[in-house]
């Protein structure tokens, strides 16, 4: 089915590849008219659900970003794929995609480079390309990001983002001003994330240039509690972490109530957006019976996430990944807390002030002599942090502790350590983040796929995307019976009085009625309306549904807040 769909998003302007007039690049798409629209229409309804009704705000930040934002993040030292080169072709693959797609195992991701070079041998895998064995051949790790120089010359590096989030996380000082300093609150941004990847393939289901949806949702892990009771009835498949390499998997048909009481689902927060995610794919119409919720396992896990759940839909035959559910813990603030001269924490209040000890340092470590030249100051600074995080570490005569790139060892009574009781109003700490992190393109891709159907009407087959009215490209399309009699300027009326009301309208006076209807259930268009003879005497028109074909007659009046009654649902 992929090819078909493929061939009517080519034909039918919903997605193709770009620069085909040079002979087109892998991994780079564009969307076409239908695409744009739908593509625009699923990002609508994702901000409404996972923003305007949980009360989260939105940003834009550039996609280009400095090196030292990637060197805090991890990215640049662990965000790879595993690469085997073709010692004949000269072919790149993605070492683990071979051993998933050619053995039974399902999990090699997770596996370290030289057991996957290991299964390469012993599964005696070939090139896809011109069927070279790759036996031997060393298994590489390859960094996904796209580098870049910001401004001329080499002295800047900068990278395209592989993930909008770090765009939300890095300015996490002014956000939390934005926010009063007061958790919990939630950054949502819709943007172009970019990854180069080593086999782009499926069509826009792995590209290198994609959009993301992402909400992170910063907050107290101590204090902070998800609104449960609003998603705990909702009912989920959950896919065995554990069985996953049986033959038929281990499914569990549950609510996110009683996964969370099973602990099943680790966090709280997850769980929260596991089922507000199950009733948005539902809502745009990802078809259910073909959708589950996978817990990753340990291996598998992103550098940054604690708890991992990813949603997958199925198509022709494979799982896809559409969205990952993380608990980024307080990775991602810590790192850039640490990285960067600025504070990533929030100040938590206490509701009693409360007596502490604290340990400190002395200040002013000038009498440490001047073999220690100009680092006394961060020598002072690095044992104060020490002595606050390990206060054992001056258990001892020396304590060593690293200022400027050096290390000192420095007699622990020079320090002027002391641990006094002191009263505090509050602490701060770095909140902890929940992501929902969405790939446009593969949702799109999904709904498209799940809404793909043909049967038969007179005879004849039809193809028809029964796309949710909501996200459908377009709401109606409107044909006068014949361009002739006033039946054209009537129906062209009724066209620009829709599009008054926000709705999206095509109009269309070519060929027989039946071929303009087909048109329209080939893309997906749920509403069409004809004018007629007999709608120019008593100003209606017919109203015809597109999956049912069911025609009724309506009062052109009504026609716009009847439709604009359809489409939302
Ligand atoms: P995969 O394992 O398929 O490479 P991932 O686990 O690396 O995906 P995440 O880092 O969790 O993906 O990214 C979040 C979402 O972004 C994914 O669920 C997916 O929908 C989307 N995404 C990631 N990589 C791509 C890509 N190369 N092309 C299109 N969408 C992507």
């Amino acid at each position: 089915m992929t090819g078909e769909l493929v061939e009517l998003a080519k034909r039918r302007g919903f997605f193709f590849q770009s620069s085909e007039a040079y002979g087109g690049v892998s991994g780079f798409y564009v969307y076409g008219p239908q695409g744009a629209a739908l593509k625009r229409n699923i990002e609508d309804s994702w901000r409404d659900r996972f923003q305007v009704q949980e009360g989260h705000r939105e940003i834009e930040a550039p996609t280009v970003m400095p090196e030292p934002v990637f060197e805090a993040s991890g990215h640049l030292d662990t965000f790879d794929d595993m690469l085997v080169e073709c010692p004949e072709c000269g072919e790149s693959h993605r070492a683990d995609h071979l051993i998933e797609d050619n053995t039974d195992i399902e999990d090699a991701e997770a596996m370290p480079l030289s057991e996957v070079g290991d299964l390469i041998a012993e599964y005696d895998l070939h090139c896809p390309s011109c069927e070279t064995p790759l036996a031997g051949e060393p298994v590489e790790d390859f960094n996904l990001m796209f580098e870049t120089d910001i401004g001329p010359g080499s002295g800047h590096p900068g990278y395209l983002r592989p993930e909008t989030a770090q765009g939300i996380f890095v300015e996490f000082p002014r956000l939390k001003e934005y926010a009063r300093n007061q958790l919990p609150f939630g950054i949502t941004q819709i943007g172009t994330a970019y990854r180069n990847e080593i086999s782009p393939r499926k069509s826009i289901i792995r590209v290198r240039e994609f959009t993301q949806a992402e909400l992170e949702h910063f907050i107290d892990p101590e204090t902070d509690e998800p609104p449960l009771h609003r998603v705990e009835d909702v009912e989920v498949t959950l896919y065995s972490a554990v069985e996953q390499n049986d033959d038929d998997g281990d499914y569990l048909r549950t609510t996110i109530g009683e996964a969370v009481e099973e602990g099943i689902i680790a966090s709280d927060w997850v769980a929260y957006y596991l089922g507000v995610g199950q009733e948005w794919y539902e809502r745009i119409g990802v078809d259910m019976d073909r959708f589950r919720f996978r817990q990753h396992l340990a291996g598998e896990r992103a550098h940054y996430a604690s708890d991992c759940w990813d949603a997958e839909a199925e198509i022709d035959g494979d799982w896809i990944e559409i969205t990952g559910y993380a608990y980024r813990s307080d990775y991602d603030l810590s790192k850039h807390d640490k990285y960067s001269d600025e504070d990533f924490t929030i100040f938590r209040q206490y509701d009693e002030p409360k007596v502490v000890e604290r340990a400190t340092v002395d200040p002013d470590m000038s009498y440490l002599g001047p073999e220690f030249g100009g680092a006394a100051a961060d020598i002072a600074e690095a044992l104060q942090t020490l002595a606050e995080r390990d206060r054992t570490a001056f258990d001892g005569d020396v304590v060593t502790v690293e200022a400027d790139g050096d290390t000192y060892a420095i007699p622990v009574e020079k320090t002027g350590f002391s641990v006094e009781e002191v009263k505090e109003s509050g602490e701060h700490i770095v909140p902890h983040v929940v992501e929902p992190s969405i790939g446009i393109g593969r949702v799109l891709y999904t709904v498209l796929d799940h809404a793909y159907d043909t049967d038969e009407i007179e005879g004849e087959t039809r193809t028809r995307l029964s796309l949710d009215p909501e996200i459908a490209p377009t709401t109606v399309g409107v044909f006068p019976l014949m361009d002739k009699d006033g039946m054209g300027e009537t129906a062209r009326d009724i066209a620009a009085e829709l599009r008054s009301h926000g709705l999206d309208v095509v109009y269309d006076d070519s060929g027989n009625i039946g071929r303009r209807y087909r048109r329209q259930d080939e893309v997906g268009t749920p509403f069409c309306v004809t004018v007629d003879y007999e709608g120019l005497e008593d100003d209606t028109v017919t109203l015809r549904e597109r999956d049912s074909t069911e025609q009724v007659r309506v009062a052109v009046d009504d026609l716009p807040n009847l439709i604009a009654d359809l489409r939302s649902g």
